[in-house]
């Protein structure tokens, strides 16, 4: 996606999908992480934004009511950031060109001259009724699909919508927009000659951990919405084929649906945890308290790699502490021989495995976390006198392990392999959205995970309970005077995923 053609910026108008962070196109994330410029609105996920580059620009355009920039403004704006040479990326919810002004900002861009690029995106109105076990279309039910807004330009006088004409055709359809002016729509279909008791659902923010779908006909969805306090954004859905949804229901059948869980590690490192909630239904609010950064004396560091051929074990605590050693050890050789007969120990699954990415046996696997744990298994390979070993781990990680080591007999040294940083950005909104609305869960990966995040000094939203990965991240809960009410049995991603399961099952 470079940009050749003499410096001129380019917009792409992407289309973000519906919310759910799968049913964005590859082209849409390659858009992303290319951007130079980034533009969105209230629709489009804000966790895609953690696919932008560090020092990509992100800007909110806005679109709540109160917030919004004039569609001017955005026009200028877009026209402006390719005018100075860059990749400008505007993520618009659901696909750019159903309706939500995709087109006209197209339009502006054409005229300005500009280059410019549309990627499709998953419309609402096809993945609402979709996540809602809907289908658009049965051969049973109909053989045409309309899509229709509720919401007009309130510039004109008269209503573009041909209420005879719709009612006359039948099939499915599905309303975009306008959830405020229902009764009025669902008045003039009646009044058209729509059967009263014709089937329709509301799917409110589809594909999304917190979607709802409300079901009735069309005398009397207006009234039940109301009664629900149901708000936008929803799509509507009339038509025989909502009675399917019985028994194809199947998002809103998910284990964790509504569950709101925040997860706090690092943007890179949370999208394992992050994607496996969602999968079973969750809302997920990542919220990064931590970044890592390369190791206050990094010299000393890529000395202790360069050296690492010269010890009889080398011991990884941490995927990150695998990746930052492998790093630097890659730009110092091109040889994977050059790390020597030293034999390598890696504490859990996730960091042995990763041990394993780089075609290296993991010759001592501990699963637990825990100093003398280690050194138990440790000493099972034989004595441990004058054993030389090399710690790979964090800068300021506690130095219990080192410490066993040591007391055992081994000869040890500490290679600090990266730092956290607490993480003072809000790119996504996370925090704000937080402290608007709470949230039912907070998981701890690690004891810096719990410090980080108490150190941000958020308010600790009601009723919001803690699952913790294991029993040292407990510990630090608990000397901070919180309660843990759920710890995973086996210390790891899925083994937290399985300890909240049972948590919300309870
Ligand atoms: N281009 C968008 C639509 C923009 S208009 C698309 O293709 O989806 C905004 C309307 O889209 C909202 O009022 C609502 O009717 C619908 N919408 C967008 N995202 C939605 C979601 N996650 N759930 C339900 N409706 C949604």
């Amino acid at each position: 996606m470079a940009n050749t053609a003499n410096n001129d910026g380019t917009v792409y108008l992407v289309g973000a999908g519906p919310g759910d962070l799968g049913l964005v196109t590859l082209r849409a994330k390659e858009c992303i992480e290319n951007a130079d410029v980034l533009v969105y609105d209230h629709l489009a996920n804000p966790d895609m934004l953690g696919w932008a580059r560090d020092n990509a620009e992100i800007i909110y355009a806005g679109k709540q009511p109160g917030e919004s920039r004039t569609q001017q403004e955005i026009n200028a704006l877009l026209i402006d950031k390719a005018r100075e040479g860059k990749i400008v990326v505007r993520l618009k919810g659901g696909d750019p060109f159903v309706f939500g002004r995709g087109a006209e900002e197209a339009q502006e861009i054409a005229n300005a001259g500009i280059p410019f690029e549309i990627v499709p995106g998953v419309t609402s109105a096809i993945a609402g009724p979709a996540y809602a076990g809907i289908p658009l279309t049965h051969r049973a039910h109909n053989s045409h699909v309309t899509f229709f807004t509720g919401h007009e330009d309130p510039a004109k006088t008269e209503s573009a919508i041909d209420y005879a004409a719709l009612a006359k055709l039948g099939g499915t359809q599905v309303m975009l927009m306008g959830m405020e002016r229902l009764g009025a729509v669902t008045g003039e279909m009646l009044k058209h000659g729509v059967r009263g008791d014709l089937p329709v659902a509301l799917v409110c923010r589809a594909t999304t951990g917190q979607q709802e779908t409300l079901t009735g006909t069309v005398s009397d969805i207006a009234q039940k919405a109301l009664a629900k306090g149901f708000e936008p954004p929803a799509v509507a859905v009339f038509g025989g084929v909502v009675s399917l949804r019985g028994n194809l229901n199947w998002y809103e059948k998910r284990p964790l649906l509504g569950k709101r869980i925040v997860v706090t590690r690092t943007r890179k490192q949370a999208s394992v945890l992050s994607n496996k909630l969602r999968a079973l239904g969750a809302h997920v609010i990542e919220l990064p308290t931590i970044r890592l950064e390369a190791p206050s004396n990094l010299r000393e560091f890529a000395e202790l790699v360069q050296d690492a051929h010269g010890y009889d074990w080398i011991v990884f605590t941490s995927v990150n502490g695998v990746e930052a050693f492998f790093d630097i050890f890659f730009k110092l050789y091109d040889d994977a021989r050059e790390i020597g007969g030293v034999r390598i120990a890696a504490i859990g699954p996730a960091t042995a495995q990763r041990v394993k990415d780089f075609h290296l046996h993991v010759d001592l696997q501990p699963e637990e976390f825990v100093a003398e744990a280690v050194v138990r298994e440790f000493k099972k390979q034989g004595s441990m006198e004058n054993e030389r070993i090399l710690v790979v781990h964090a800068e300021k990680a506690r130095d219990v392990l080192p410490k066993e080591l040591s007391v055992a007999g081994a000869i040890v040294d500490e290679a600090f392999a990266y730092r956290t940083v607490p993480e003072a950005r809000d790119t996504s909104g996370a925090r704000r959205q937080l402290a608007e609305h709470g949230a039912d869960l907070i998981t701890f990966t690690s004891s810096s995970t719990v410090e980080n995040f108490l150190a941000l000094g958020l308010p600790w939203p009601k009723g919001m309970r803690i699952a913790s990965i294991g029993p040292i991240t407990s510990k630090t809960v608990r000397d901070q005077g919180l309660i843990v009410d759920i710890e995973a049995r086996r210390h790891d991603i899925d083994g937290l995923v399985q300890a909240i399961r049972e948590l919300f099952a309870r």
